[in-house]
């Protein structure tokens, strides 16, 4: 028995064409062909499969995989299987990953990276707030403790959508964020997130929503503008913490998602040209509904009896670098104004009586901010016996 390589590329199956791979194997038909001997050792060799990881004879396929940006080589029993990892697209052995109820299927490395944990979704959610958060900082009202979270089921998560108008198809979206007014007339949101999704993803998702509840405060100073442009600009925040974060995987998935029509890009490469606070201009008083690549300059044009106002003065939170969380407790910045102050303590924005996960070198404490004043925060942390003052800056 020998060991038989089957090239195969997304679009056609292409079947029985050799390349350098199994050059041994052409030669020696060519061999036999010229009734040359040859040695039966090689022949016998056998190939180890990606995917079940047994080391077998016979029929092998090479696939392009586009997840992993290479060629995968598989047996022949694991590219026949039916089921496909949602993630990778790599074959899913039977009884191994994850399985949900509206069929997606995990391969086993992605069913330890997909968020099906409430308590995993919570903090994924209030990493990608807080991440959003400070970005927008300097454009409040950021809306904060006015958001419920919820992960839901891709069943739940559809009649959610149905219950409100939308024209997008729900079973292709990942994120929804429902506004409401409260009694008082303050805005409240309830954000859905469908569980299953890559932890970056989710993230992303989180931050696209975050960014819808933003735009809903502003709404008496965001202009009208056209519906792909606004879920441009909530990918253009979800890119932005893609790329704070590193996640690179997630920043090319952003760009090649049709969503926004082409919205994100356009606006990815108006940021590029212009700044944020450019953009963040042109959404509020802004002349055009659409960003238009071709007429760039066009960003500038605001509507009439707008005030040029300068770039507001950037606040002493430095960009908050993951791989850079200080050692010790450091509250790095205040902001907001009345019972709306938020203090930042390391990576984390909390607002009075918040609990959150803050990092501290590489890993993480449990923090409540109990009292926020002027030029320092009181806070309670986990497993200690009496609260800390931390002054700003030190
Ligand atoms: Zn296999
Ligand atoms: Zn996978
Ligand atoms: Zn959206």
């Amino acid at each position: 028995m020998v060991t038989l390589f089957f090239y195969e590329n997304p679009e056609q199956k292409i079947l029985g064409s050799f390349t350098a791979k199994s050059m041994w194997l052409s030669s020696y038909i060519v061999m036999l062909f010229l009734g040359v001997m040859f040695s039966i050792q090689t022949a016998h060799a056998s190939e180890l499969c990606q995917v079940c990881k047994l080391r077998k004879e016979g029929q092998f396929y090479v696939v392009k995989n586009r997840y992993y940006k290479r060629d995968i080589i598989m047996c022949r029993f694991c590219h026949q299987l039916d089921e496909r990892c949602e993630i990778c697209s790599l074959p899913v052995l039977p009884k191994t990953g994850l399985r949900l109820p509206d069929k997606r299927v995990f391969c086993p490395d992605h069913a330890k990276t997909v968020v099906v944990e409430p308590g995993q979704a919570s903090s994924v959610f209030s990493k990608a707030k807080n991440e959003a958060m400070d970005i927008l900082r300097q454009y409040p009202p950021l809306p904060h403790l006015n958001i419920t979270f919820h992960m839901v089921t891709r069943e739940d998560f559809v009649r959610e959508y149905r219950r409100t108008p939308g024209i997008d198809n729900p079973y292709t979206v990942a994120g929804l964020t429902i506004p409401r007014r409260d009694e008082n007339g303050q805005w409240i949101f309830d954000v859905y997130v469908v569980h299953g999704l890559s932890e970056d993803t989710f993230l992303a998702t989180c931050a696209h929503e975050y960014a819808h509840t933003w735009l809903t405060e502003r709404e008496t100073r965001v202009r009208q503008v056209h519906k792909d442009t606004v879920e441009g600009f909530c990918e253009l925040i979800a890119y932005k913490v893609a790329s704070k974060l590193g996640m690179d995987r997630e920043m090319t998935r952003i760009l090649e998602n049709p969503y926004s029509r082409g919205q994100v890009n356009a606006l990815v490469a108006a940021e590029k040209e212009y700044s944020f606070y450019k953009i963040v201009r042109w959404m509020t008083d802004g002349v055009d509904s659409w960003v238009d690549v071709e007429k760039m300059p066009r960003l500038l044009a605001l509507r009439d009896g707008t005030k040029e106002e300068e770039p507001p003065v950037v606040l002493n939170w430095a960009p908050v670098q993951r791989t850079q969380a200080p050692q010790k407790l450091i509250l790095k910045g205040l902001s907001g104004t009345g019972n709306h102050r938020f203090a930042l303590i390391n990576d984390a924005t909390l607002a009075a009586n918040e609990e959150g996960k803050v990092r501290v070198g590489t890993s993480n404490q449990v923090v409540r901010c109990l009292v926020i004043n002027s030029n320092s925060v009181i806070v309670q942390v986990r497993g200690e016996n009496a609260p800390r003052t931390l002054l700003l800056g030190l």
